[in-house]
Formats: structure tokens, C-alpha cells, sequence
């Protein structure tokens, strides 16, 4: 049987209209394009923590995921990270194996090799958006805190961590939230691909902090 004819009144535009009428658009809002893929990865964020929080994390088939993932990633945010075992953004986040590109580092701070792994997903993978996430009872930033300096390598991280202790006057708490600042600050000064990408409208920066207790990640996006 054929299918029903649906006549067009004139009231309906034709799939031919709609095309150009998006066009058109698009042309007039040359960022909205990206804007709904930083607004698209910024949700998926924030209902995977919803999830993480209550306990219940989204079934997904691994093998199946890593065999679509062979032939390419395609992650749809960047986590700069503590490596604080209890952080683990897959988990944090619920999301699954390549949906998050993360730099991870005691202390969450950057170094030149950092930001070139960043640089990489932002430019070339095109990920829309950039979290720095800094966390409650951050044992690294507790160590800086304590002391300006630390045997063996640990001392560079408690060096690194010092501009943050500073701003916070040594409240570790405040110290995790001044360090996200200083890194967002950081990438920005020091990133000239991601500063331009921003600028452009393409990817977006975020500062986050999370909660131990309770799993929750709190954003804010001041510099
Ligand atoms: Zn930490």
C-alpha cells in the first residue's frame, strides 16, 4: 500500500525551506553551532555527577564500546585532574570509556607537557569543553600547605602548588579552589591555541570542585 500523500498547505515549510531557513540561521549565529556542542557536553557532565551521586551508574557493553573505538576517539570533554585515586572522572562523571580526555597530576596543576596533551584534544579532536577540577581533603595541596618543600620529586609538586597556598593563606580548602583558578589562568596565558579557540566561541572553560562526601561536582565558571 502506498503511503498517504501529506499535502502541503503552505503552512509547513518544505524540507527544501527548512534547510535554507537553518542555513540562514546559522549564518546570522555563526556560534550557536559550537554553543550547542559545549552546552551538549556541559549536560552530559552534570547529569553523569546526578547519576554518580545516587549510586546509579548507566549500563554500557565494553567490548562493544572498544570495538567502535578502535578506529578512533572522539571525547566530548577534557578533565584536568588530581591523581587522587577517589577522583576518577569515568566514575565521577559516569561516563564511558573514550567520552573524557584527562590530564591527571597530584595537585591538578599544569606543566608545558599538559598543555600540549590539551592542546592536542582541542585542536585537533575538537573537544568543546575544558574542566579544571580541583577537590576537597586534596592530600597534595595539604602537603603544600604544610611546607614550601619536600623530598625528592614530591618537592616539585609542593613548589608548584605554592602561588595557590599563597592566594588561600594556607587554607588547604581555599588553596583547591585558588589553585583551579590560577590553572584556568594559566591555560589561558600560556595556551595560545586554546585561548584562541575560546575566544572564537569553540570551547569553553570550567572550574570545578568536588565534594568527597557527598560526590558531588560543584562548577563555577569565574577566572
Ligand atoms: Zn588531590
Amino acid at each position: 500500500m502506498k503511503p498517504k500523500q501529506t499535502e502541503n498547505l503552505g503552512i509547513e515549510p518544505s524540507a527544501k525551506q527548512t534547510q535554507k531557513m537553518k542555513k540562514d540561521f546559522m549564518m546570522r549565529h555563526p556560534g550557536l553551532d559550537a554553543n550547542l556542542r559545549i552546552q551538549e557536553a556541559f549536560d552530559k557532565l552534570k547529569s553523569g555527577n546526578q547519576r554518580f551521586m545516587q549510586g546509579k551508574l548507566s549500563q554500557w557493553n565494553v567490548a562493544e564500546r572498544r570495538k567502535e573505538l578502535v578506529s578512533g576517539q572522539s571525547p566530548f570533554a577534557m578533565i584536568v585532574d588530581c591523581a587522587d585515586s577517589r577522583t576518577t572522572p569515568e566514575f565521577v562523571f559516569d561516563a564511558r570509556l573514550g567520552d573524557l580526555f584527562i590530564v591527571r597530576k597530584a595537585g591538578n596543576y599544569l606543566e608545558p607537557g599538559d598543555l600540549g596533551s590539551l592542546e592536542y584534544a582541542a585542536e585537533h579532536l575538537k573537544v568543546p569543553l575544558l574542566v579544571v577540577m580541583g577537590h576537597q581533603s586534596c592530600g597534595a595541596i595539604k602537603a603544600a600547605c604544610g611546607s614550601s618543600t619536600a623530598e625528592g620529586n614530591l618537592g616539585a609538586v609542593v613548589k608548584a602548588l605554592q602561588p595557590a597556598v599563597q592566594a588561600a593563606n594556607k587554607d588547604p580548602e581555599k588553596a583547591a579552589l585558588e589553585n583551579v583558578k590560577l590553572q584556568i589562568q594559566k591555560i589561558r596565558q600560556e595556551s595560545q591555541t586554546i585561548r584562541k579557540l575560546e575566544q572564537e566561541g569553540k570551547l569553553m572553560i570550567v572550574g570545578a570542585y568536588y565534594v568527597l562526601e557527598s560526590g558531588e561536582v560543584k562548577f563555577f565558571t569565574e577566572s
